[in-house]
């Protein structure tokens, strides 16, 4: 997710401390929700108060950015709390998330599931992010959110995380979660998402995947691969080039949405909507994914608009092509395999898509 929540801790852990010491801001002290400048229901505030907060200027995050991408991890401070509550006002969205304290099997997790990434890919994020922040009650899992610059330019991102929610997660199960969410349940259909091997089936392994979404997220940021998801399709710049979303898709200014070259044959997609409310059927699943494997989505999430697209791309090909882990979905009806549906790197439909990742991880080599 970007602006849209996809899964947080607490910190008594010594190391841990030491990176807090270098962070822009204090460590949160309590544990409580904050006291906002925004009333629960007042959006023009929580627009005015996130668009000069601090925690959206690069100057704030200069010594976060002294360290290591890999090592900018943390609880979120009370600032960065303060302005995930403000746009959790501003987007209707009813939790008011507080500072996680990271617990240290947690941690270590999350550590380990950073150090198995092949280590050329932090060179990609040396500027761009500003870190990896945890929180609870988010009201998703994992979110991204631009930085900008004294000119107002997406300069860079930070990921925020729901600890608790991530606490809870095998790799499959969060990804067979996620991939039926799209779908109202139905007596006799089953979708299986697999992303982990049997002996690879575990939390850090689920965080990985997590995070390589976010970072997709984030390694978009000032790359001119899809519009800046902080504007409205009918405000994004006319004759500006993004090579990687016009592979896929298109600006429908009049309606002020973006439309997907393959909607025309695959109608399921406008009704595909994650984590919110099912929109499609369980006997949707077969022909949706039938469909899926007639575009250059590497996901059903990618098809969902153009930062996950990229997201989605970025993470399934780090992870299916750099680190050769299994990735797959699985529809059966009544204990029957109807349709799998596999990774697209290698086949001729991702082909362009393909190139664009390939040059861009080139650059971190
Ligand atoms: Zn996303």
């Amino acid at each position: 997710m970007m602006q849209v929540r996809s899964l947080i801790l607490k910190m008594k852990v010594s190391g841990f401390l030491a990176v807090l010491a270098l962070l822009a801001f204090q460590p949160a002290a309590g544990q409580g929700v904050p006291k906002l400048p925004c009333a629960d229901a007042d959006k023009a505030c929580a627009l005015r108060a996130t668009k000069r907060h601090a925690v959206g200027k690069i100057a704030a995050w200069q010594a976060a950015l002294s360290v290591p991408a890999g090592e900018r991890i943390g609880p979120a401070s009370p600032q960065l709390v303060e302005y995930i509550n403000l746009d959790n006002i501003l987007n209707g969205y009813p939790e008011r998330p507080r500072a996680a304290t990271l617990d240290a099997g947690l941690l270590a997790d999350v550590k380990g599931a950073i150090a198995d990434l092949p280590p050329e890919i932090w060179n990609l994020f040396s500027e761009r992010l500003v870190g990896l922040y945890f929180v609870e009650g988010l009201g998703g899992t994992g979110y991204t959110d631009y930085v900008f610059d004294s000119s107002s330019k997406p300069v860079a991102a930070f990921v925020v995380f729901d600890a608790a929610i991530l606490a809870r997660q095998s790799a499959n199960g969060w990804a067979t979660w996620k991939e039926n969410t799209p779908f109202k349940s139905a007596a006799g259909y089953k979708l299986d998402a697999r992303i982990a091997a049997d002996n690879a089936d575990n939390r850090k392994n689920a965080i990985q995947y997590i995070l390589l979404h976010e970072l997709g997220h984030v390694l978009s940021v000032g790359a001119d691969i899809h519009p800046p998801w902080n504007i409205s399709p009918r405000d994004v710049v006319r004759g500006a080039k993004y090579p990687f979303f016009e592979l896929s898709w298109t600006i429908d200014r009049k309606a002020d949405q973006y439309r997907s070259l393959f909607d025309a044959t695959f109608p399921q997609r406008a009704n595909t909507v994650y984590y919110f409310g099912a929109k499609l059927s369980a006997a949707d699943m077969v022909p949706a994914y039938v469909r899926l494997g007639n575009t250059n989505f590497p996901s059903l999430y990618a098809a969902t608009r153009p930062g996950d697209d990229f997201a989605e791309s970025f993470a399934s090909y780090v992870h299916v092509v750099l680190m050769r882990r299994p990735w797959q979905i699985t529809i059966s009806r009544d204990g029957e395999v109807g349709y799998v549906f596999q990774a697209c790197w290698g086949e001729v439909r991702c082909a362009k898509k393909q190139k664009i990742l390939e040059q861009l991880l080139k650059r971190a080599s």
